[in-house]
């Protein structure tokens, strides 16, 4: 990865408007070639991607595979084949509340791109987390500027050579580096910023767009809970979250971080963990290939320094290579007031707090941030509406954890704390465009508005 050069920004920004500009960007065709060539760039080079993610976050080519560049490889074809419905122009003549002079109207809305547009991506997912947005970007019919994370830099050099050399570079733009390279990027002016990552970066971004009134989606994270009624599968209800929690090793925005469970279903939930593990990892984690490690040391430390700091009981796991910058999947059952429940785990922990029952854990929840996803496992409709109607969370998943994303069609995003705006597929790419109005008034829609001219008289209240 080589830094961007900070005098190099201003005149990023400056070619993406100037492009812009030119509306090279707005025909469907350039769009669906665009998105066509992102395709072709994840296949062809799907071994140095895969390495490049070995390389910085240890992460199993299954991984890499299954729910990175499949996925952005599939995105982006279907993304390009359904372009046209998404992008055309809706007639609302026929719409119910038209009265019938105003149909003559042609009273259109027509999907428009919103202009030269930035998107700032993390480093637990960057494959999906940078394309899904350029592809949304792109399908809109905007100009890019991709800002890539500096703690993945295999990743990001890798992209920094494919992109250019697939996409067109008079319209999308790669920007690396640190603090000092987006605090530049942020002086410019877009018109849309789309940024994924965590909530107290995300205030800086946002009064960096308030500066130019960019409109702004905020992909965030935070404590996503696990409420589990006892009267469900344990041992399957164990395994689920387990698999929640293995997945890029717990460093993932909709990672369970913690589970409420009544006192009744502990010891069968413990042992489902248990049993789960076993069978995942025989030979145990630490030097499983099916297991990623911790990214940095930063964050090694500061997830070890959550289990040092911890009251609670070990319950499952607590080992730790420091070399390989690895923790073994840890459970961890602890009180109110715990350290394990106060900020994002975003890593291997898994806290488990005891509650009278599921009404307890939906007040705890609710007296919190609106997380980012609220996993309930319970098969009790009654249970299920209750947990709809007395909490908030972006997503809502019944007995498994995050396969909503597998559901492409469904929004994605947060509430509150956990962000705003949505994102995947049509979501994405209706971020990045506005809803452009139109109306033609004929010359004979006077019979219908000649009372609007002044002066007003009896005569124009009368009518
Ligand atoms: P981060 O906020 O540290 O970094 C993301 C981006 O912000 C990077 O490109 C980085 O260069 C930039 N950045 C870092 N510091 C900055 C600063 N001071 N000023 C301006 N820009 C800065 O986030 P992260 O650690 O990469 O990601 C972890 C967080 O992201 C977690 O909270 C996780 O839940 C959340 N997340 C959310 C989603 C989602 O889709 N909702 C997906 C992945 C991660």
């Amino acid at each position: 990865m080589i830094d961007t050069p900070l005098d190099e920004i201003p005149k990023i920004n400056a070619s993406l408007h100037a492009t812009f500009a030119t509306r090279k960007t707005f025909p469907l065709a350039w769009r669906q070639h665009q998105l066509l060539q992102i395709s072709r760039m994840l296949q062809d080079n799907h071994k140095a991607l895969a390495d490049s993610l070995y390389q910085d976050l240890g992460k199993p080519a299954f991984e890499v595979y299954t729910t990175e560049l499949n996925v952005m490889i599939d995105r982006a074809i279907l993304s390009a084949k359904r372009l046209p419905e998404w992008a055309a122009e809706k007639n609302l003549e026929g719409h119910p509340d038209i009265p019938p002079p105003q149909k003559k109207w042609k009273p259109r809305v027509t999907p428009t791109p919103k202009g030269a547009v930035l998107i700032i991506s993390p480093w637990n997912y960057p494959l999906i987390l940078s394309m899904q947005g350029t592809i949304g970007a792109i399908a809109a019919g905007c100009t890019v500027c991709l800002k890539l994370s500096e703690i993945t830099p295999n990743f990001a050099g890798v992209m920094q050579r494919l992109l250019p050399q697939y996409l067109d570079q008079d319209a999308l733009k790669v920007v690396c580096g640190g603090v000092p390279e987006v605090t530049k990027v942020l002086e410019q002016k877009w018109d849309h910023i789309f940024y994924t990552g965590h909530g107290s970066v995300a205030r800086i971004i946002a009064a960096a767009a308030a500066k130019h009134l960019t409109p702004l989606t905020l992909e965030l994270g935070g404590k996503s809970p696990v409420i589990v009624d006892p009267e469900c599968d344990l041992e399957l209800a164990a395994k689920r979250v387990l698999f929640g929690k293995l997945s890029n090793c717990g460093q993932l925005c909709v990672s369970p971080d913690y589970v409420l469970i009544p006192p009744s279903a502990l010891a069968a939930f413990t042992e489902g963990l248990k049993k789960a593990y076993a069978s995942c990892y025989p030979d145990g984690s630490l030097k499983s290939d099916s297991y990623a490690r911790i990214i940095n040391m930063q964050h090694f430390k500061r997830i070890k320094g959550l289990l040092d700091r911890t009251q609670g009981k070990v319950l499952m796991g607590g080992g730790i290579d420091e070399e390989e910058r690895r923790i073994e999947p840890t459970v961890v059952l602890v009180k109110p007031g715990d350290v394990l429940l106060e900020s994002e785990t975003f890593g291997p922990i898994l806290a488990i707090m005891e509650v009278e029952d599921t009404s307890a854990a939906c007040q705890w929840i609710s007296a919190r941030d609106h997380p980012l996803v609220i996993y309930l496992f319970s098969k009790n409709e009654q249970i299920q509406k209750d947990v709809r109607k007395l909490t908030m969370s972006g997503n809502l998943v019944f007995n498994d954890t995050f396969m909503q994303l597998d559901v492409k069609v469904l929004p994605f995003g947060g509430v509150g704390e956990s962000g705003y705006g949505r994102q995947v597929l049509q979501h994405t790419f209706e971020c990045f465009s506005y809803d452009r109005t139109s109306v033609d008034i004929p010359a004979e829609a006077e019979q219908m508005v000649h009372l609007r001219y002044p002066p007003y008289t009896e005569h124009s209240f009368r009518s």
